[in-house]
């Protein structure tokens, strides 16, 4: 399968995730609807002595969903427990997890969407009422026990809303979408984390990597962290836009972010489907990549750029698509990509 540095990017690097989290609302940079929100539901939840309504984030990777949830934990004073879906795997893991919780706890549950359908219909009275029906032994033995939960609140975070199904979605009080960050806001999360990992860099160095970083927080300080060495070996240690731009090349990142992948993925159309419109399974195969991936990572990058766009039969290749990867593609591209423009 092909690797290349966004996958590697994106595998949550925990260690790092952790010293470069924000620990309070204040530090969370960006986004700033959701925040407002959530500090609204906070507050009115701590006023009633209540735990805040469950809560739902949408979203690419690395934009800050589980951030969130530890931001939410820590304003409301409580614990947080992390899981995720495919962990999940029985009713009985389900009740562990929820049987071991203190009143007012955070439950955090990552990529929700991947729940096996048995716990997730579990999930809904504890979601709802608190309460767990446990079904033991089978046949006519069978006898169903009603456990009460304490008071939690669920936050959920799906790559992929669409997979979710309507009675689990309707069960979220709060459903937030989180969007890709703009450059100004990744220089912002930049300088942040370049203070806390001690690297000296000018503004616009931290804009340089900014731009380029797909709009993803997760991504921006992994590429710092790339051009931090790069500055150590070749610049004194000082990032500048300069140094940042060469360390970037050397990565292949080119100008707009846009990896190995997101071009070949544009080429690929380009060339083998003229263009589009193509299915996403035949794409996957041409490319060699899961389908997931592209879908989930690739993709809704290469729309929101304005690259790439869906229509009921398929992905197609816009104009602007057409526009970069021939300024920025291989001359070897270059050469195939002439007789689809002109
Ligand atoms: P997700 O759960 O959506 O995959 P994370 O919450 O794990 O993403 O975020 C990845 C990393 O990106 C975090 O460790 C944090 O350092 C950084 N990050 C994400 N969002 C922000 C933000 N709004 N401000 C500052 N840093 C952020």
């Amino acid at each position: 399968m092909h690797k290349n540095y966004i996958d590697e990017f994106l595998e949550k690097d925990v260690q790092l995730d952790q010293s470069l989290r924000p620990e309070v609302f204040d530090d969370f940079i960006g986004q700033s609807k959701i925040k407002e929100r959530l500090l609204l539901f906070i507050q009115a939840a701590r006023e009633r002595g209540e735990c805040l309504d469950h809560c739902l984030f949408a979203g690419p990777p690395g934009l800050g969903k589980t951030t969130l949830s530890y931001l939410i934990s820590g304003a409301m004073g409580t614990n947080i427990r992390i899981t995720s879906g495919p962990v999940v795997e029985k009713a009985g893991d389900l009740a562990g997890i929820l049987t071991n919780l203190e009143e007012g706890d955070v439950l955090f549950i990552d990529e929700i969407h991947r729940l096996n359908h048995i716990v997730e219909e579990y999930l809904y009275s504890a979601m709802e009422d608190f309460k767990l029906d446990i079904v033991l032994d089978k046949g006519p033995s069978a006898r169903s026990i009603r456990l009460n939960l304490p008071r939690f609140t669920l936050v959920g975070a799906t790559t992929r809303s669409g997979l979710l199904t309507s009675p689990l979605r309707s069960r979220f009080g709060m459903i937030n979408r989180l969007n890709y960050y703009d450059a100004n806001e990744l220089q912002k999360i930049i300088l942040r984390s370049s203070g806390i990992l001690n690297v000296v860099i000018d503004p616009q160095g931290a804009m340089e990597i900014a731009r380029r970083s797909r709009g993803t927080p997760r991504i921006a300080n992994a590429l710092l962290r790339r051009v931090r060495d790069y500055a150590q070996v070749k610049a004194d240690n000082r990032i500048t836009a300069e140094i940042a731009d060469a360390a970037m090349n050397l990565l292949d990142v080119d100008s707009k972010g846009l990896d190995e992948m997101d071009k070949m993925i544009l080429v690929t159309i380009i060339n083998k489907f003229g263009g589009g419109p193509v299915g996403i399974n035949s794409l996957a195969v041409a490319v060699g990549e899961e389908k997931d991936t592209i879908e989930e990572v690739y993709e809704p990058f290469l729309i929101q750029q304005g690259y790439l766009k869906r229509t009921p039969s398929g992905r197609k290749v816009t104009r602007l698509g057409y526009e970069h990867m021939k300024a920025s593609a291989p001359d070897d591209l270059n050469d195939l990509l002439q007789d689809q423009l002109f």
